[in-house]
């Protein structure tokens, strides 16, 4: 496979072009990005562990039965993925409150939902991702009643997967974000999971310490991001237990190609 030119830069992604116009490249960068873009930084390694945690999730999502763009991950920082339309929504997933919606509600932090929340942003950054209702997103057609109702069925599925998953590992998943892609699979118009699934985009404590285990070590400044995510890759078997993978070594490694599947 080639890899051909640049044609999107995210915050936290850039995707390829390849030789075949179905399939793209996703390369995951170092750069960390919250609150709307105001503030970024870089930090070395933390593309290569959201490479390795999404293919692990979106490998295990595939063998129940979601169909998601995930083909193969290339090398440490690049995945062959199936290009889609991108559905302008992000779609959030709560288990817990915590972050944006506790002070938008005014919802005391850490309070436990008696079943899923999934709320809807609009994928626009100039106006800061705006909360909107499934209302909206028909009204200004950014997706059919038949997508919305196929979505909501697979987030539900998706959630109790994760949920399942991260509590054998002593992981509690308070909330996460999805991105779902229109694709034609053998003619019919289907809808898949795309994006990333990682710690840049779930928030995960520790089920006995609370300990935040995500992207929020970097939103409120609590340092050791990398020893986070490492420890994540770790408890779910894709990193070996006695690797001690600091940025330095995340770096090296990245450096270094994995054999092709
Ligand atoms: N999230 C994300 N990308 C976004 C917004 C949110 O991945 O652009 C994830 C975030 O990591 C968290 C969940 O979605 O796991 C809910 O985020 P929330 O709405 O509470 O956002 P925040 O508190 O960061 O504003």
């Amino acid at each position: 496979m080639k890899k051909g030119k640049k044609l999107y830069e995210g915050k936290a992604k850039i995707i390829y072009a390849t030789n075949d116009k179905n399939l793209v490249i996703q390369y995951f960068k170092d750069d960390a990005t919250a609150f709307n873009n105001q503030k970024k930084t870089t930090i070395e390694g933390k593309g290569v562990l959201n490479n390795r945690i999404s293919e692990y999730i979106l490998s295990n999502l595939s063998q129940i039965g979601i169909k998601n763009h995930l083909v193969k991950r290339l090398n440490m920082r690049e995945q062959v993925i199936k290009l889609v339309e991108i559905i302008p929504i992000e779609f959030i997933v709560r288990n817990i409150a915590t972050g944006s919606i506790t002070k938008r509600l005014g919802i005391e932090d850490g309070t436990v939902l008696r079943e899923p929340l999934i709320e809807y942003c609009l994928k626009n950054d100039k106006l800061g991702d705006p909360l909107i209702s499934e209302e909206h997103i028909l009204a200004f057609e950014w997706a059919s009643k038949t997508e919305i109702d196929k979505i909501k069925k697979l987030i539900l599925r998706i959630n109790d997967f994760m949920i399942g998953m991260f509590r054998g590992v002593g992981i509690k998943l308070i909330d996460f974000k999805l991105e779902f892609g229109r694709i034609k699979i053998d003619g019919k118009n289907e809808v898949i999971l795309a994006d990333e699934i990682s710690p840049d985009t779930c928030r995960l404590w520790d089920s006995v310490t609370d300990k935040k285990l995500d992207k929020d070590r970097f939103r409120q400044d609590l340092g050791d991001l990398i020893p986070a995510y490492t420890e994540v890759a770790k408890r779910l078997g894709i990193l070996h237990e006695q690797s001690n993978v600091s940025a330095v070594n995340v770096t090296k490694l990245s450096s270094v190609k994995i054999k092709k599947k």
